[in-house]
């Protein structure tokens, strides 16, 4: 039986053998090796269009929040189809510029930008900066001041709703680092307003990742729009308001919200509220890339064990962190499905951890040397990679049609510690 794949425009089984686009996975392996990440340009573009479309015909930008996957050519092809970018720090500014992608559609967020990161982003005179705490704003205020300029900001609320999702991903709580509180955004505002370094342009939220019902996004959306009435009231006009990122997607049984439908269902609450007029805004990461893409790895040895079996990978916990971080269920197919007496398989790499899997409680087929697909791969796979074990990262493809391009080259150990020296 042919496994199923979660929600992607771009793999699927084609003669028994699973494809990316036009190009078998097998190909992609004896090409590039393995482990390997590759990604589907069409998955990527249609994703964005699921926005785009859901947002034509008002004053809008989808700003990728780019740390889900930080590739140049992922951000090329976003930006070429009107993309903005979503940063958390300077180096994700500098990869901006080199992928062509436009400052002036940029925002920057986070809790701790440095003055260095503050002063790179206002030199390359970005959108906006999502405020997240009072000395933020002052910093913030202070550096433009020293440029001579004045920094375009909005303030990220947290709006204190419950996501419903991961604790490590859920960010939109009281007892969370992230954004202002609620109860503080008016006041903070109105300290911004009174500012020379300060140009007030907007409102923000974010209330966490993986999130797969509407509720709470519209619960935080009816808490931004009081604000946004309050600051009206107090003679603070906005530009545009930024419903964040967070929508979830399928990597099992999950059934989150369609793109569309969330976006329309934020825009009736906008429109009925007044504020149809102002520039909407979202940055979506996971739902942007997650399902266009895949880890591809081979299995090394079959382990059979008393308890349970392993079938032991060439991927591990440093190409792929989500399943151990979060104790994340990530979808593990068979590239070629074969017939045969299935097991049940523990999927684990080779680092030197019991934390180092990949997949638990999978029955398959399996025989040494085939090739598994991690599917759901696209969003904080290799962005959140690592070189433990001195393992260098594994190398990224992107397919379009019937072409597949290295977009990102396999690390050889010697690179890894080529900053390093021993003593004189
Ligand atoms: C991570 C992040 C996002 C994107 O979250 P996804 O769940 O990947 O959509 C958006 N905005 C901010 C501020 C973030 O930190």
């Amino acid at each position: 039986m042919t496994p199923t794949l979660p929600d992607s425009d771009g793999f699927d089984y084609r003669d028994g053998q699973l494809h990316a686009e036009q190009v078998s996975l097998g190909t992609l392996a004896e090409r590039f090796g393995t482990p390997l990440y590759v990604y589907s340009r069409r998955a990527i573009e249609r994703a964005y269009d699921r926005y785009a479309d859901a947002l034509s015909g008002r004053s809008s930008l989808v700003c990728y929040a780019m740390k889900a996957n930080s590739n140049l050519a992922v951000l090329d092809l976003l930006a070429r189809r009107g993309a903005g970018f979503d940063i958390v720090s300077g180096g994700e500014l500098e990869r901006v510029l080199a992928a062509g992608g436009d400052p002036s559609r940029t925002v920057f967020s986070g809790v701790g930008k440095s003055v260095a990161e503050i002063e790179q982003a206002l030199r390359a005179d970005i959108l906006c900066f999502n405020i997240e705490s009072a000395p933020e704003l002052e910093r913030i205020d202070a550096v433009a001041r020293r440029l001579g300029t004045r920094a375009r900001i909005s303030v990220r609320v947290n709006p204190d709703v419950d996501a419903r999702t991961h604790p490590y991903i859920s960010t939109g709580l009281k007892n969370n680092k992230f954004g202002v509180a609620y109860a503080d955004t008016l006041a903070l505002y109105r300290d911004a307003a009174r500012r020379p370094g300060i140009e007030i342009v907007g409102i923000d939220c974010h209330i966490g990742s993986q999130i797969t019902e509407a509720g709470p996004y519209i619960d935080a959306a009816e808490r931004v729009l009081d604000l946004v009435d309050g600051l009206e009231r107090d003679g603070i006009g906005l530009r545009h308001i930024d419903f964040g990122g967070g929508l979830g997607i399928r990597y099992g049984e999950e059934t989150p919200p369609a793109t569309g439908e969330l976006v329309a269902a934020l825009m009736a609450r906008v429109d009925a509220r007044g504020h149809g007029a102002k520039t909407v805004m979202f940055e979506p990461g996971r739902s942007l890339v997650g399902n266009a893409g895949v880890l591809l790895t081979r299995v090394e040895y079959l382990k059979p064990g008393e308890a349970r079996s392993f079938a032991i990978v060439d991927g591990a916990m440093n190409d792929l962190m989500r399943p151990t971080m979060y104790d994340a269920w990530m979808g593990a197919v068979p590239v070629c499905p074969r017939d045969g007496a299935a097991s049940v398989y523990d999927i684990v790499g080779p680092v030197c951890e019991s934390g180092d899997w990949l997949a638990r409680d999978r029955t398959l087929v399996l025989r040494p040397g085939d090739l598994l697909a991690i599917t759901s791969a696209g969003a904080y796979g290799m962005a959140m990679s690592s070189n433990y074990n001195t393992r260098g990262r594994a190398a990224e493809v992107m397919v379009d049609g019937d072409h597949a391009y290295l977009v990102r080259a396999r690390e050889r150990p010697a690179q890894l510690f080529a900053g390093e020296s021993r003593l004189p």
